[in-house]
């Protein structure tokens, strides 16, 4: 049975040119780009370009390029940074749909003695920009907001955002995790101070992860050790996946006009049918802008661990939320916020969809989920998941 993968908000397929481009230095370049000897040190600027690469597609300096391990390593390191830079202010403000990346950091730091704000969103997944303003003070760290959620696919204005604390001269902080290489993105325009990206979200490796700094902004490094990636983070460079990461921007930017219209078309077709044939469907964050990789459809009187279940037997691969949280019968905290009712979140589930998704894939799915949903309601399947 082939798979069909359709989790790509999860994780995706390394590229076979981005793979092609790891092989050497995990064969015969092996060595320690600070070593003194010429055969490490040679490797210090394959690490240098790759930086300038990743700079490109974000519109940095190369220097304002920190790689970190993952997306959780860079959004941790931007808050603590910014908690340590001024160590007078003690009040972050995020949203109630981060990733939990943010959401349990910041609440590790609560009970530390520090204070919170989190922003909600209207049913359609958009933030208030007015009750944002509001809650901006003289006490405030750092404002954390992510540009994609990673669940419905929904973007924030954060060009808007970032303009209000550039104003009030507070530090600003996105998660561009699920939106890097899928949207044309300029931190320049943005007007953030920090940004994180993740490569095993863009057809890099998993394990590598990037940590924008504008230059002159206050940084206080997360791993303290060697001198490494300029002093700003220790520990020696994951040389392969630096340079995966790399590859992987450079051919997001070739491609993201193009990959852009071609996934949205895919993702359209399969919500356009699954509608037709599905009574009692809902897309989450369908009147918002969205990525256009991502389709967060809830299904009434449907029990989303059941389905994800019957689509596993055909090898359609999805998921009930992010994959940090799937496995927990928690219900989505995105939905919630959202004001989902209750029924309809129990019966949510996620297709990402990548440059390799195909138009026939997209067709068996609208083959064969109508069939599983009526069989659901129906109750034929009940106690599948255990099946
Ligand atoms: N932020 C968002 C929006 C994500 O979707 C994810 C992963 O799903 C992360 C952060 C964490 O990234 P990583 O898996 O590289 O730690």
């Amino acid at each position: 049975m082939k798979t069909i993968y359709l989790d790509n908000n999860a994780t995706t397929a390394i590229s076979p040119d981005v793979l092609n481009e790891m092989l050497p230095y995990l064969k015969d370049l092996y060595g320690n780009p600070s070593s003194g000897h010429s055969f490490g040190r040679n490797l210090y600027y394959i690490i240098e370009q790759a930086r300038e690469k990743v700079a490109y597609l974000i519109g940095a300096e190369p220097e304002e390029i920190i790689f970190t391990s993952c997306g959780t390593e860079s959004d941790n390191t931007a808050i603590a940074s910014a908690i340590q830079s001024d160590e007078n202010k003690r009040h972050i403000i995020t949203t109630q749909v981060e990733h939990p990346a943010i959401l349990n950091y910041v609440k590790h730091l609560e009970r530390k003695g520090y204070t919170s704000t989190y922003l909600p969103v209207d049913g359609a997944g958009k933030l208030n920009i007015d009750a944002f303003m509001n809650t901006l003070d003289d006490d405030t760290a750092i404002v954390s907001i992510m540009v994609a959620n990673n669940e419905t696919g929904v973007i924030f204005p954060i060009a808007e955002i970032g303009a209000m604390c550039r104003e009030r001269g507070i530090l600003f902080h996105t998660d561009a995790v699920q939106a890097a290489g899928k949207v044309p993105m300029d931190v320049q325009k943005l007007g953030v101070d920090m940004l994180s990206i993740s490569g095993h979200k863009l057809h890099a490796p998993k394990g590598i992860g990037v940590l924008y700094v504008r230059k002159g902004s206050k940084y206080f490094p997360y791993f303290i050790g060697g001198h490494q990636e300029y002093g700003h983070r220790a520990g020696t460079e994951n040389l392969t996946s630096i340079v995966a990461l790399g590859k992987a921007c450079e051919l997001a930017l070739e491609n993201i006009a193009y990959e852009h219209t071609s996934i949205a078309g895919l993702r359209d077709l399969l919500e356009l049918n699954l509608k037709n044939k599905c009574s009692d469907i809902f897309i989450n964050g369908y009147d918002s802008e969205r990525l256009s990789n991502t389709s967060n459809i809830s299904f009434s009187h449907v029990d989303s661990e059941a389905l994800l279940h019957r689509l596993d037997t055909y090898g359609i691969c999805a998921s009930a939320g992010s994959a940090c949280s799937s496995g927990s019968s928690e219900p989505s905290h995105v939905l919630r916020a959202m004001g989902v009712p209750d029924d309809a979140i129990h019966g949510s589930i996620r297709f990402s969809l990548s440059r390799y998704t195909t138009v026939e894939e997209v067709n068996t799915v609208i083959e064969i989920l109508p069939g599983i949903i009526n069989k659901l309601r129906a109750g034929s399947l009940v106690g599948s998941v255990q099946s």
